[in-house]
């Protein structure tokens, strides 16, 4: 869900004809050299979160309809990112909640591990990296798995 429905923007040369063209009252001052009424650069405006350009780098507060954590985004993102206008999820949110539901109807699985070229590229990754395709079975990891295991358990000897 947005928090912010106005966002306040600074004026500046670009986007002056953008929000002038859409009604904005925009701070002015009279120039004496030209004899002619210029806008004051940097002026803070209050805008509907519609008005602003599709694209703006401008961050937004919204909430996160299932944790309900507060997060701030670009417009832009905001704008790619949003799947309907009546829910929002946060990064975390999303992955957890709509990957499964993605992968299931694009690959039939709710669980990336279980994707073939998943499997490929894990097996690839370990067979440069440790010299085998699963990590599990190299000395190296084995040897870490035991020093850590070794490290956080306390032996007691009789
Ligand atoms: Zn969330």
């Amino acid at each position: 869900m947005l928090l912010d429905k106005y966002v306040e923007v600074s004026v500046t040369a670009r986007n002056f004809n953008h929000y002038k063209n859409l009604g904005y009252n925009i701070p002015m001052q009279y120039d004496e050299k030209t004899k002619s009424y210029k806008m004051i650069v940097g002026s803070k405006i209050l805008v509907k979160f519609e008005d602003i350009p599709k694209n703006s780098h401008k961050e937004i507060k919204y909430q996160c309809d299932a944790c309900g954590g507060i997060f701030e985004t670009k417009v832009a993102d905001w704008n790619k990112r949003k799947i309907s206008d009546d829910v929002t999820y946060c990064k975390n949110c999303a992955i957890k909640l709509l990957l499964p539901e993605r992968l299931l109807e694009k690959y039939g699985v709710r669980n990336v591990t279980k994707l073939p070229f998943v499997i490929e590229k894990q097996k690839k990754t370990n067979l440069d990296k440790y010299g085998v395709e699963w990590a599990v079975a190299s000395d190296v990891v084995q040897e870490k798995r035991k020093s850590l295991f070794m490290k956080n358990t306390v032996l007691i000897i009789r």
